[in-house]
């Protein structure tokens, strides 16, 4: 059983509401030293290496 509206909420307000709903699509980029997925401006979640905007990745290093 659904629940019962106790006041009536007009089609701006429930587009209002609903306009917060979208979600986005995320941006993923592929990390220069280990291949893996990570987002854009932040530090790779698996080997950790932050890329600058622009800046060409050096040689990894070899980490294991
Ligand atoms: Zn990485």
């Amino acid at each position: 059983m659904g629940g019962v509206p106790t006041k009536h909420h007009s089609k701006s307000k429930v587009g209002r509401r609903r306009s917060q709903l979208a979600l986005r699509k995320v941006n993923v980029v592929v990390c220069p030293t280990c291949k893996g997925p990570t987002l854009p401006h932040r530090i790779c979640p698996n080997c950790g290496t932050y890329v600058k905007s622009g800046a060409k990745p050096k040689a990894a290093p070899s980490a294991k």
